[in-house]
């Protein structure tokens, strides 16, 4: 019986890993995903480098005040960013959090993020812009207040994706691959947009263009053959979760494939013999 908490923590160690993988994520950074059955949860590692979340680090919060359905564990401070965007935003399931070098750009020369090629449309067409001095003046840059996670929520309004001046970006999407893919292709896009721009004026997509670009690029298809394609490479590296299920499953079979040659073996040998 698939079990779909099981599998959505899963899924967000594994995020966390291609993110890293990907020059996204660092030492810093997080991807959270909401409840499978109760939308006023949200799952999201403890206190971890993304590269070292496993599985079994995924806790629950609850979105109303970011706080763990569990105490006793340090947490990300700012874990309000996922809570207060579930919050605002129903149709949100998973969030990611960054500081990407190339986005980070953006954030501190106030550009405008555009759509400049067809991939980079997952981003969505528009990308807010939100500024913690607008409301709070100076602060540690950190998003770890209730009242700064709503207004950061509110500048996101019904975007994708939201640059935090002078500090990163946040992602939302109604997946967790949906998510992985949007942060992947808005990093690929902002280095491509700097490029371009040394090169001489950027032509970026029409707004029809990054809506039907969009759109297609964050179907189930091109979801999946993406993040079919990083799974493989975290595989290659050697930085695959432990997926304890997978594991138990294969084992025995494993075993049983190896006595049966070597039963196959014995069996010649006596058929010699
Ligand atoms: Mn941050």
């Amino acid at each position: 019986v698939p079990d779909p908490l099981a599998s959505l923590r899963e899924e967000i160690a594994l995020a966390n890993r291609i993110l890293v993988h990907e020059g996204i994520l660092d030492a810093f950074g997080h991807v959270s995903a909401r409840h499978p059955t109760d939308p006023s949860r949200f799952l999201l590692s403890r206190y971890l480098a993304p590269e070292l979340v496993e599985p079994d680090d995924i806790r629950e919060f609850n979105v109303a005040d970011a706080e763990p359905v569990r105490a006793g564990e340090r947490h990300y401070s700012e874990r309000v960013i996922h809570s207060c965007i579930y919050e605002a935003r129903p149709d949100v399931m998973a969030v990611c959090h960054h500081h990407a070098p190339a986005v980070l750009a953006f954030a501190i020369a106030k550009a405008e993020l555009v759509p400049v090629f067809h991939l980079g449309a997952a981003m969505g067409e528009k990308v807010a812009y939100w500024d913690s001095q607008d409301d709070f003046g100076d602060t540690s840059l950190l998003v770890t207040k209730i009242a700064e996670g709503r207004s950061l929520a509110r500048a996101l309004g019904r975007h994708s994706t939201v640059l935090m001046g002078r500090h990163g970006a946040t992602v939302a999407g109604n997946s967790v691959r949906e998510v992985a893919f949007r942060t992947v292709y808005s990093c690929r896009n902002a280095e491509l947009q700097i490029q371009a721009k040394l090169l001489g004026q950027v032509y970026s997509l029409t707004p029809g263009e990054a809506r039907m670009a969009g759109s297609h690029n964050t179907r189930s298809g091109p979801l999946g053959r993406a993040w079919d394609s990083w799974v493989r490479r975290l595989h290659k590296a050697g930085d695959f979760p432990k997926t304890g299920a997978t594991k138990t499953r294969k084992r025995p079979a494993r075993r049983a494939a190896k006595l049966s040659l070597a039963q196959k073996r014995r069996g010649k040998r006596s058929r010699k013999n």
